[in-house]
């Protein structure tokens, strides 16, 4: 029944819209009551980089319990885990290291960028600082973080050659079926010296990326994935390997050397995938 449902709104065309605006309220929800219950746990400790509060500890952020057993299986650096949700503002582990290395080590003033799949406060600070334009396969989801986003298959991006300065798809490769045509895809739309900043989550303990590309079952997605939407899970040396074949150079700063950083509760194993087309 559930799924009949969801087939009409999606021939409809609001299926998606109708999601982004149901997680929109969850998500605000969610923050309003957290604040709540984390205000005896302002003061010093960590910090966020988004909204600048103070805390002693973040809001944890566990993965359910059909992700799990793969996550633990592979020891997936995934988002997951203590310290995750900021208790004011809401934003993510992940998001924070993302916002660390554009204030810290990319330069996002007076650019051109594309922001694929676009997170609400990452793409608040760029708007705040360059021209954005944001795309998804199905931009109904992200309306209320921009109305203006258009369609776009990250597969085909509807781009010219050399297009942007920096071109940002947070947490997406593990979701498409072709990935290194998306790789590719990017590098083209790239300027020469451009920026890529194409996190995912990935194991470091694979030998290499499990995978069945062409998956569509979302309960044995989050059995082998951890996740009922991903189609793979990388190992850390076969995402750079497919991301330098796709041509760009990739420089990974592995987490020791953001230790710095801890202070905004970004995940301790992740490291960041610094990639440039040069
Ligand atoms: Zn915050």
């Amino acid at each position: 029944m559930k799924e009949i449902i969801k087939n009409i709104l999606k021939k409809a065309g609001i299926y998606y819209s109708m999601q982004g605006r149901y997680r929109s309220f969850l998500f605000y929800g969610n923050v309003l009551l957290t604040r709540i219950k984390y205000s005896k746990y302002k003061g010093s400790g960590f910090t966020c980089n988004f909204c600048g509060n103070k805390y002693k500890i973040f809001a944890p952020g566990y993965a359910s319990e059909e992700d799990s057993p793969a996550l633990k299986k592979y020891k997936v650096i995934a988002g997951n885990g203590e310290s995750v949700y900021c208790p004011y503002c809401g934003s993510t582990c992940r998001e924070r290291l993302v916002l660390q290395m554009l204030i810290e080590k990319i330069d996002c003033e007076n650019k051109k960028i594309l922001h694929l799949s676009p997170e609400k406060q990452i793409f608040d600070f760029l708007k705040k600082r360059s021209v954005v334009i944001t795309a998804d396969i199905e931009p109904g989801f992200y309306k209320l973080i921009d109305k203006n986003i258009i369609y776009a298959d990250a597969g085909n991006l509807p781009f010219e050659n050399e297009a942007f300065d920096i071109v940002i798809g947070n947490h997406i490769m593990e979701h498409i079926p072709e990935d290194t045509v998306a790789m590719k895809e990017i590098f083209r739309v790239l300027k020469p010296t451009g920026k890529a900043v194409v996190q995912i989550p990935f194991s470091e303990i694979i030998p290499g990326t499990i995978e069945e590309p062409y998956i569509s079952d979302s309960k044995k997605q989050s059995e082998l994935f951890g996740q009922k939407d991903h189609v793979r899970i990388y190992s850390l040396d076969d995402y750079i390997n497919r991301l330098s074949k796709a041509g760009l150079t990739v420089n990974y700063i592995p987490p020791e050397k953001l230790r710095e950083w801890s202070k905004y509760a970004i995940q301790p194993r992740e490291g960041f995938f610094d990639c440039v087309k040069s």
